[in-house]
């Protein structure tokens, strides 16, 4: 993966409320080409796994609970300034916070459980990328 490509989850709130469609749209009119997609759960060890960078955070195993609570929508998406366009797009972690319009601010209800995920950098848009998708996954 290049500097083109982002990694999102659509977290198990949203996907429990029905959201899927409605923030897959905000996705595909933002400009993002789906490169890989899957409806998918994650145990408790992997999300651990995934949330990693978080383990001495105290909201770690809060995280690690709803991040396995429910299916999430994995996804790899392609545009030019993929990372920074797609957190501008979803908006700010606290939705209270999100400017209005993004993702956070139309679906997300609290800072834990807020809708959706965005990688934050290339490096680890590719490593997440290639934590939940093989490479004849990738398109
Ligand atoms: N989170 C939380 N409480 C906090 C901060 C974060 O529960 O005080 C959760 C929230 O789901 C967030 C995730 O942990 O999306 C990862 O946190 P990060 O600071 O990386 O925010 P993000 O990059 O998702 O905006
Ligand atoms: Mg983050």
């Amino acid at each position: 993966m290049a500097g083109n490509k982002t990694f999102t989850m659509i977290k198990p709130d949203a996907v429990k409320a029905g959201h899927i469609g409605a923030i897959l749209a905000k996705i595909n009119e933002a400009g993002f080409r789906i490169a890989a997609m899957k409806l998918t759960k994650l145990s408790p060890e992997k999300a651990g796994e995934f949330y990693e960078v978080h383990k001495e955070r105290p909201f770690y195993q809060e995280l690690v609970d709803f991040m396995s609570s429910g299916p999430i929508v994995a996804a790899i998406l392609e545009k030019d300034n993929a990372v920074e366009d797609f957190r501008t797009l979803i908006g700010a972690t606290d939705p209270s916070k999100a400017a209005p319009g993004t993702i956070r601010a139309l679906f997300a209800t609290s800072i834990g459980e807020n809708a959706i995920h965005g990688a934050d950098s290339d490096e680890n848009a590719q490593r997440e990328g290639s934590f939940h998708f093989a490479a004849t996954e990738m398109f």
